[in-house]
């Protein structure tokens, strides 16, 4: 079965241009210029991945992206978000908004193809459970039910509220407890080993993430800054 990719992109020389890429890559592919189309379109599609470029008339990328995730497609498709300004990629980042890699433009053709075949790679979603569960003494990640729980001494266990990135980080952390992670490594972790961007991404992460697991981020007992090195997760106090 050849994946299909959905291409969201009003400038229609750059869909073109994608798509002819992607169709001789061997992908089946549809575009729409218009952000109001596209909830339907995903519906009657189901496509696989959707290249979803940031700013579009009608709704705008992000709007897109969160409506998608909160709801149940049969599929639930990987998103590569487009952005035409390396500026606007920390902010969105920093939005989590459920995209699953971002690029900016001018983008090369090969690094494209790279992002999509590294998304369609990847099998968190899409239907073949391994039934994964990470635990630690104060934590445990369930990869199929996408839940993680805190379960501190004396306290009732709690259920983390965590973006997909967040999960995917903790998720890491605690497959290899007190191992040390470099960024990079922690990048091919979280995008792939085809990310392009910067090493500060994985800091925001960490720092979100710390937010929502420590007592005091400031003072992290779990997440720990190996300096020159990268991060470390520790479940003892
Ligand atoms: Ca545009």
């Amino acid at each position: 079965m050849k994946p299909t990719i959905l291409i969201v992109e009003d400038e229609r020389e750059i869909a073109q241009l994608i798509q002819n890429m992607l169709e001789t890559e061997g992908f089946i592919c549809q575009t729409c210029g218009d952000g109001a189309e596209v909830l339907q379109i995903v519906q009657a599609l189901q496509p696989d991945l959707i290249i979803l470029d940031l700013m579009l008339p009608g709704l705008d990328g992000l709007e897109i992206c969160s409506r998608i995730r909160q709801q149940s497609f049969e599929k639930d498709p990987y998103i590569l978000m487009l952005t035409a300004r390396a500026e606007e990629l920390d902010r969105i980042i920093g939005l989590s908004t459920g995209a699953d890699d971002y690029l900016t433009k001018p983008f090369s053709p090969r690094e494209l193809v790279a992002r999509v075949r590294a998304l369609l790679r990847r099998s968190l979603r899409g239907g073949q459970s391994s039934h994964l569960i990470y635990q630690t003494k104060y934590f445990t990640v369930d990869v199929d039910h996408h839940a993680a729980q805190r379960h501190l001494p004396g306290q009732a266990v709690e259920t983390l509220d965590l973006t997909s990135l967040e999960f995917k980080l903790l998720q890491t952390f605690l497959s290899h407890p007190g191992r040390a992670w470099s960024r990079t490594q922690l990048i091919d972790n979280l995008w792939g080993n085809d990310f392009f961007g910067d090493d500060r991404v994985v800091d925001t992460q960490v720092a979100r993430l710390r937010k929502k697991i420590e007592s005091n981020p400031a003072q992290p007992q779990f997440i720990k800054t190996i300096q020159g090195v990268g991060y470390k997760f520790e479940d003892e106090p």
